[in-house]
């Protein structure tokens, strides 16, 4: 093992703080650096108060050979981290040239006047090099003391992520050689965690003690990370990818996709390739499916659209559904759930049809159907298929868990993998 670089975050403002500002940088930042094969060791947030700035200067300094912060680079009095570094090293803040050459080249293209208060953000610490800001106007600040390297990037979430992964990341991984490190998401669905890991563990004790196993649920869905690190990046993909080939027989029927893929888009792709269609029928779910399903760009080579059913008046004019069926079984049903999705595949004349119908919460539930209690259903081509799910009392859990689950048994039916 190479030695490790350690890394420590400290995210400034009083918005970060106080919590009106949720720190989304020092999570991105934690997990680029992961990735990367950075070791973080320490994160903290502290206010526009040039004591605190300080003194999380000094602790991240004793902890981490590299010290990244974001915020307070702005323009404005609140802005302290630019002043607090310059005292801090005990040197001036001077103008930049190539900070200023950047900035006016930038405020020509938007044909725009220099303010005298942007040529402010040009003045930097006498012992910093500028960092590009291609999306704003604050420059980032790179310095080097004691063989330490500190970076100071803006708040704004997305010119900070530009900034860290097309020249602050690139810049540290050379300067530090950290070891490469080579992942593969694996990504289930229809299984859960504690019932996946029983199912693999003879193939997670046989793997190499360089693959780390990592689970990572998300709703409805359980992605095992595989991580290698060290200097040989396509030894260490071939070694990962036998591990990925290993896992098929206990697994495989539960894994539709690796990586990047969105079992939303999987579906489209299948659907796509076998020139089928699909429409929904929502109920508990409002739309959300046709939500997550119409978030796939293309997806108008395969879905038709959507029926919001949510009245059951509607369920029976719109999607004829009988009125015998939902005197007798009620809106949360297996007959009804069934009956809008055959009702929905028929009217809008596709090959698959998407339905749900449920109690979302967090009011509504009936001791034989309490909260959680939903039915989805896939109509297709040979049948319709249904699924009762006994979920939550959170609403906004229950509607995504639900959308989920119903793709999930889209995607079983359609790569026919019972
Ligand atoms: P500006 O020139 O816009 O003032 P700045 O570098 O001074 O840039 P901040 O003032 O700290 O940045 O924050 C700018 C914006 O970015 C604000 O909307 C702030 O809430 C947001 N922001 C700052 N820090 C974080 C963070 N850690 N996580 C998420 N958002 C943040
Ligand atoms: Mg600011």
């Amino acid at each position: 093992m190479s030695k490790q670089v350690r890394v420590a975050i400290i995210t400034i403002g009083d918005e970060i703080l106080y919590g009106q500002t949720l720190d989304t940088n020092s999570q991105w930042l934690s997990i680029e650096l992961d990735k990367a094969g950075f070791s973080l060791v320490h994160k903290a947030t502290v206010g526009d108060k040039e004591e605190d700035i300080v003194q999380a200067l000094d602790f991240a300094g004793r902890q981490a050979d590299i010290i990244l912060i974001t915020g307070g680079l702005g323009p404005t009095a609140d802005d302290l981290t630019k002043p607090v570094l310059a005292r801090y090293f005990g040197v001036e803040l001077v103008p930049n040239e190539a900070a200023l050459q950047e900035l006016k080249e930038l405020f020509r293209q938007i044909k725009r006047e220099l303010t005298d208060i942007n040529i402010a953000q040009t003045h930097l610490p006498a012992n910093a090099s500028h960092i590009t800001n291609r999306l704003g106007t604050a420059p980032g600040i790179w310095i080097e003391e004691n063989g330490k390297v500190y970076v100071s990037m803006p708040g704004v979430p997305h010119e900070m992520k530009a900034m860290m992964s097309e020249q602050v990341l690139p810049r540290l991984k050379e300067k530090f050689h950290v070891p490469e490190v080579v992942h593969k998401m694996i990504k289930t669905i229809g299984i859960g965690e504690s019932w996946l890991a029983e199912k693999i563990a003879p193939w997670e004790q046989q793997l190499p003690k360089e693959i780390k196993l990592a689970y990572l649920p998300s709703p409805g869905q359980v992605k095992l990370r595989l991580t290698m690190s060290g200097h040989d990046p396509d030894a260490m993909r071939r070694a990962i990818d036998e591990q990925v080939q290993r896992l098929q027989p206990y697994a495989g029927k539960y894994i539709y996709g690796y990586d990047q893929d969105e079992i939303e888009q999987v579906i489209g792709d299948l659907l796509r390739k076998q020139q089928q269609t699909l429409a929904t029928a929502e109920s508990c779910t409002g739309g959300y499916l046709a939500h997550l399903i119409t978030s796939v760009a293309g997806s108008s080579d395969y879905y038709r659209g959507s029926i919001i059913a949510y009245a059951n008046e509607i369920k029976e004019k719109e999607l004829g559904v009988s009125a015998v069926t939902l005197q007798k079984h009620g809106a949360v049903s297996e007959e009804t759930v069934k009956a809008m999705a055959e009702g929905v595949k028929r009217r809008l004349g596709t090959d698959y049809g998407l339905a749900t119908s449920g109690i979302a919460g967090p009011g509504g539930g009936t001791p034989d159907k309490p909260v959680g209690t939903i039915w989805i259903a896939v109509a297709h081509p040979h049948g319709t298929a249904t699924k009762l799910l006994n979920l939550f009392k959170n609403r906004e859990v229950n509607i995504r868990l639900t959308a989920i689950f119903t793709l999930g048994l889209l995607w079983r039916i359609l790569t026919r993998k019972d």
